[in-house]
């Protein structure tokens, strides 16, 4: 089963949750069992999963990849389109995450969660979540 999320988002950079989202998305396929794959289709965007309890760690994770790839540095893609250090950030993560779903539930920790990190925003995003059976 192949889903498809829009999200918007509001900041230049920022990372948003979706794991109420995705979990409502396994709820209504009815998989017990399986794996659920998300995908963002887009080249300055990106998935992780980590801790979406405490807000100050997406700060961080925010300020840490602005100083590897500064978003006034100097870069070759900036002649063609003003955007390289978010292609660099979008690179240092991943464009899709898989969870397991056991009983009808995504396995995460504690304090764990299902983001977007949005490097070249405002826009809005598509995300594939792609449900697998078994
Ligand atoms: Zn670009």
């Amino acid at each position: 089963m192949l889903k498809e999320l829009k999200i918007s988002t509001f900041q230049k950079q920022e990372i948003i949750d979706l794991t109420k989202k995705i979990q409502e998305i396994v709820e209504n396929s009815g998989v017990e069992n399986g794996l659920c794959l998300v995908y963002v289709p887009h080249a300055t965007a990106g998935i992780l999963i980590n801790e979406n309890y405490d807000a100050s760690v997406c700060k961080d994770i925010l300020t840490n990849l602005e100083k590897i790839a500064p978003s006034n540095g100097n870069y070759e893609h900036n002649k063609i389109d003003d955007n390289a250090h978010s292609h660099i950030k979008a690179s240092m993560l991943s464009p899709s995450e898989t969870l397991i779903i056991d009983g009808g539930n995504l396995i995460l920790g504690t304090w764990q969660g299902i983001a977007l990190a949005e490097f070249d925003g405002p826009k809005t995003r598509k995300i594939l979540i792609k449900i697998i059976k078994n």
